[in-house]
């Protein structure tokens, strides 16, 4: 039987609780007759391995990750370490060590879940938003200079290369090729900044030339976000920048209900790393440890992380329990407005998948 070999870094603060809880449900599928099974690898990084050990993850962390067929990851930030040290020391470490460039994101409102948007029916809003996770705004280029002193400097220069804007188009268009709709929004900001999002428009022009039969626009990043609340419809698939994307997915995430349900997969297209997927949450200091984290976010993630792996009947399975389970109100989370505890809707996701 096949043996798929999964990573489960839980990090920090409700990770610990939300990537077990994924454990347990892919667990369920493995053992319902799928055809396949999982070998699961814990590693213990995040906030307490730095106490311990002084840095997110060790060294040579990446080279235990290598040889595995993908990484579930829960969410990096503890309450007493800078958020800039716990990001760049784990999460960001794996993703840029992997060239993990591509960060799919996917929204849908999900059956029985109320979302904001009172004049648009839940069919209305169905987009994958996909973002340049390499370089850009985050590449990490810049300093800092005469510290302390009334003549501080800083600076974070967004950095955008050919070979890097061309790979991230050229995966957007074919995601959008791949969907009914065929539509691609390029979510830009040439007209303030002349460089880099100019060049940016300029390779999406080519790279569209490609893809002759995939509907394309192009949208100023500040008029997406009205345009993704007044006319929902009108969007299906989007590309953006890194930081444009990193803002416009936690609005697409609240427009389908709540951050606790959203997923994400950072790809490494070319399958030469393990890509990683994770919820889009974060360690949620207010509720952790309290067994009040919704695990929604995880389990679809494992649906994004099955399809990675190929496994469509079996992603299209648990996304049909989860659906069921969110369907009903009873099973929702407190962030939904119920009273559902993660262990709950944990279990009743199992009870689907294991009873049919
Ligand atoms: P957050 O996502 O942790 O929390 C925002 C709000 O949403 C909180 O009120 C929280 O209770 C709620 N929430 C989030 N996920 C939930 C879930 N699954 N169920 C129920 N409620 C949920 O964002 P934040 O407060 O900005 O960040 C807290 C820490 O997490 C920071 O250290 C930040 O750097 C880190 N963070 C990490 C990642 C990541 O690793 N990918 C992403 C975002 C934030
Ligand atoms: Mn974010």
């Amino acid at each position: 039987m096949k043996t798929y070999r999964i990573a489960c870094i839980p990090g920090d603060g409700i990770g610990k609780e939300v990537v077990p809880a994924g454990q347990e449900v892919l667990e369920a599928l493995a053992q319902s007759g799928s055809g396949f099974r999982f070998e699961f690898t814990s590693f213990g990084w995040g906030g307490d391995w730095y106490r311990a050990h002084g840095k997110m993850m060790p060294d040579d962390g990446l080279d235990a990750l290598r040889g595995m067929d993908a990484i579930l990851f829960g969410s990096a930030g503890d309450p007493h370490i800078p958020d800039h040290v716990t990001l760049w020391g784990l999460r960001l470490k794996i993703c840029q060590g992997f060239d993990q460039y591509a960060n799919v994101r996917p929204t849908r409102i999900l059956p029985g879940i109320d979302a904001p948007l009172k004049r648009c029916g839940p069919k209305d809003l169905d987009w994958v938003i996909v973002r340049e996770n390499s370089e850009g705004e985050y590449a990490g280029v810049g300093g800092r200079a005469h510290q302390g002193h009334p003549i501080e400097v800083a600076t974070d220069v967004s950095m955008m290369t050919r070979a890097g804007v061309e790979r991230i188009m050229r995966f957007a268009f074919k995601l959008a090729q791949s969907r009914p709709r065929k539509q691609l929004t390029v979510v830009t900001k040439s007209n303030a900044q002349r460089h880099a999002m100019v060049m940016w428009d300029e390779i999406a022009l080519a790279v569209s030339q490609e893809f002759p039969d995939v509907k394309w626009d192009k949208e100023l990043v500040d008029a997406c976000t009205a345009r993704m609340v007044n006319r929902p419809a009108s969007l299906d698939t989007l590309v953006a920048t890194n930081l444009h994307a990193d803002i416009l997915s936690d609005l697409a995430a609240a427009l389908a209900g709540s951050l606790g349900i959203a997923p994400t997969g950072n790809i490494d297209p070319e399958r030469r790393y393990p890509s990683m997927f994770e919820p889009i949450h974060g360690s949620a200091f207010d509720i952790m440890g309290q067994g009040l984290a919704n695990p929604v976010g995880t389990f679809w993630s494992c649906v994004m992380l099955l399809e990675h792996l190929g496994e469509q009947e079996a992603a299209r399975r648990l996304m049909q329990a989860v659906e069921e389970v969110t369907a009903d109100p009873k099973l929702h989370t407190r962030d939904l407005g119920g009273s559902a505890k993660t262990a709950e809707v944990t279990a009743a996701v199992r009870h689907r998948l294991l009873n049919r």
